[in-house]
């Protein structure tokens, strides 16, 4: 643990989880680790145990934990001015939609602040653009299995099957297809009815099924021959996850309207919904909130997102996701796991048994965050900048793990 943690006096964690238990809500089962310092790939919880994190904050620390220039960023900024009013310009929000539309193929940003924000904005546009253009189409296809938001409107798009019964009723106007299913898709069209196609490039919370390059072309075809917007959540394989800035470039494609959120802050909360100059058909008062292109959230995007492009940061995370890539397959090949699939640091490994909870339990205990997005899935997302020696370490701890609990 880093000298002045040690000196530090962190509380007994026995006594903390006592107090999570009683003041905390519940919704979520947490395990009875209280993490309190970050530095680039590691987490060091209350006892001092130190952590290979792998998981990131879910994809989200594109720097590693608590990265310089975003900590410089935001004291300047938390002394220069904290919060102006979203109905007024700020600096800041200026220079940070220039840099993203600039390196971008889209032209205009919302700024908001979680990645369920921009998709509940992504879909209000795209309906307004369908009552003003489109004949008052309003429907909106997308893919079961992918994940859009916890809000009720971005559950509704997602599709993940046990959510169909929380919360009902649900926001209307979804209709869910299969993924990489492109006769699928087109019979969805009901021409008049559907506005738009809403999908990620790379379902993450899935378990990494990657769009197929025929799929995402055939999608935006499909798009231009029916008049219909593409949105596609960038959320997760956004600022360089998937080794190019956003993943649409791999797919010589571009979007109408893209949402960014997860390492577009690196850490720090921030979303973004962007769109082409056709498309921004938002009336004065249509869209908004409070906290919207807050100065300090702006600069600390600025800061992450000048560091991730100066820096080459997706190229880097193509070059360590081959290797990672690489490194999972021999392995998959000696354990048995039976499929190893990404795109640049966003990966994710099939395990012939359900045991995905099971290794990643013992890999905690063992100094390791990784995570089990279905149950016999394992999903990798560490920082975009860890090293070769930091994949190693985690092959380290992952294989006895992996031979032990499949054995
Ligand atoms: N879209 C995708 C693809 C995501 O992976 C997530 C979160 O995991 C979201 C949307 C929701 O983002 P948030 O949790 O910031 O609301």
């Amino acid at each position: 643990m880093p000298a002045h943690l040690q000196a530090a006096a962190v509380p007994d964690t026995a006594a903390l989880i006592k107090d999570a238990e009683a003041s905390l809500m519940y919704v979520v089962t947490r395990p009875g680790k209280v993490m309190v310092q970050g530095k680039g790939s590691y987490l060091w919880d209350s006892d001092g145990k130190r952590y290979l994190d792998f998981i990131q904050g879910w994809a989200v620390n594109c720097l590693g934990h608590s990265p310089p220039a975003l900590a410089r960023a935001l004291a300047r900024q938390a002394r220069q001015l904290v919060n102006a009013s979203p109905a007024l310009y700020n600096d800041q929000m200026i220079r940070l939609a220039k840099l993203l539309t600039d390196h971008s193929c889209l032209d205009k940003v919302f700024f908001a602040n979680s990645g369920a924000e921009a998709n509940e904005g992504a879909i209000k546009l795209a309906r307004k653009h369908g009552a003003l253009k489109q004949n008052g189409a309003y429907e909106i296809i997308t893919t079961w299995n992918g994940f859009h938001g916890r809000t009720l409107a971005t559950m509704s798009a997602s599709g993940k099957k046990h959510w169909d019964e929380l919360y009902e009723p649900k926001v209307k106007g979804f209709v869910r297809v299969p993924f990489n299913d492109l006769p699928a898709m087109r019979q969805a069209i009901v021409p008049g009815r559907t506005c738009a196609i809403m999908l990620e490039p790379v379902q993450g919370e899935a378990g990494v099924i990657v769009a197929t390059n025929a799929y995402l072309q055939g999608v935006r075809a499909l798009c231009d021959e029916f008049g219909l917007l593409l949105i596609l959540d960038e959320i997760q394989t956004g600022i360089g996850r998937c080794g190019t800035l956003f993943a649409y470039e791999q797919y010589g494609i571009e979007p109408d309207i893209m949402t960014l959120a997860k390492g577009l802050g690196g850490g720090f909360p921030v979303s973004a919904l962007l769109a082409k100059d056709a498309v921004c058909v938002f009336e004065q008062g249509d869209q908004g909130g409070t906290f919207c292109a807050q100065p300090l959230a702006m600069a600390a995007t600025l800061a992450v997102l000048e560091e991730v492009i100066g820096k080459k940061l997706p190229a880097k995370a193509a070059t360590r996701g081959r290797y990672l890539l690489r490194r999972l397959k021999a392995l998959a090949k000696e354990l048995g796991l039976t499929d190893v699939r990404g795109k640049g640091l966003l990966v994710g490994v099939d395990l012939p048994k359900d045991k995905g909870a099971e290794v990643v339990s013992q890999c905690l205990e063992a100094g390791l965050l990784i995570n089990a997005p279905r149950p016999n899935t394992l999903r990798f997302m560490p920082a975009l900048n860890l090293s070769t020696a930091q994949v190693d370490e985690m092959l380290d701890i992952l294989t006895p793990v992996l031979r032990r609990v499949l054995a």
